[in-house]
């Protein structure tokens, strides 16, 4: 369970404070496929980056399995992700001088996993999302939408308890972006895994099981999807 409590986060640019949280709560609960939409600068990348510990807010609370992320130590911050979070980023962040594979299998490599084990469910998790034929190729060698794809792989390689994704699939065609949705959307609920994914686009967030609307840095609706009245909306969704 995810617990956020009266959250907020004030960035001082020059002489003006920039509210990018203006009091945000909401409970996510084990297992659910949470959306986060809203229109750029609204406040999505502040409030996921602090849920998973990337940043301090300045005032309010974050429990996550009993844990209060706010008020971890640096390196309690990194065990604790370790443990329990994957990262989904924005701008990808892979390791330019490693390739696909190495890429993947790198976070599996800090968790102790030995080589074989973890270059063998690296591979897996690089076919799962479509890119066999890449699996060699270094960062800088993909296109954006394939690194994204990498950067997906990697994350849900660790077999996480919780996956923060910012815009997955930002980057992608509409036939991929479904076919990744789709995926990600089976996986989690395979392994009973929360999953909170950030984006601007409402088609995108329809696939989730609830929808928080954030605007100016406010949660000011959260929707309940159910997904056997959407099939129809799915078709829609542009990339
Ligand atoms: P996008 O869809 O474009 O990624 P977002 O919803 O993720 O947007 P945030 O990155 O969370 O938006 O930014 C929210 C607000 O906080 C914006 O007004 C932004 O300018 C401001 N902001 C974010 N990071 C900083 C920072 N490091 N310093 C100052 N202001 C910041
Ligand atoms: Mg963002």
């Amino acid at each position: 369970m995810i617990q956020v409590k009266n959250l907020y986060k004030v960035y001082q640019v020059g002489d003006t404070k920039v509210y990018a949280l203006n009091g945000v709560d909401f409970t996510i609960y084990k297992g659910e496929f949470c959306a986060i939409v809203g229109p750029s600068g609204s406040g999505k990348s502040t409030l996921l980056n602090m849920m998973a510990g990337l940043e301090k807010p300045s005032k309010g609370e974050i429990v996550i399995a009993g844990n209060h992320i706010e008020k971890l130590s640096e390196n309690q911050l990194v065990a604790f992700r370790r443990k329990h979070v994957g990262f989904i980023f924005q701008s990808y962040n892979l390791i330019k001088t490693l390739n696909a594979v190495e890429n993947v299998a790198l976070p599996l490599s800090f968790r102790g996993v030995p080589r074989k084990v973890r270059n063998e469910k690296a591979k897996q998790y690089i076919k799962l999302v479509g890119l066999e034929k890449q699996m060699n190729h270094m960062a800088n060698e993909m296109s954006g939408g394939q690194q994204q794809r990498v950067g997906i792989a990697r994350a849900l390689a660790v077999d996480p308890k919780i996956i923060f994704a910012d815009e997955p699939t930002g980057n992608l065609d509409s036939k991929t972006t479904k076919e990744v949705l789709n995926l990600m959307q089976k996986i989690v609920k395979e392994q009973n895994q929360t999953l909170v994914m950030v984006t601007h686009d409402n088609y995108i967030a329809k696939f989730a099981d609830r929808q928080f609307h954030i605007v100016d840095g406010k949660i000011f609706k959260i929707e309940e999807q159910h997904h056997e009245d959407t099939e129809g909306d799915k078709e829609h969704v542009q990339s």
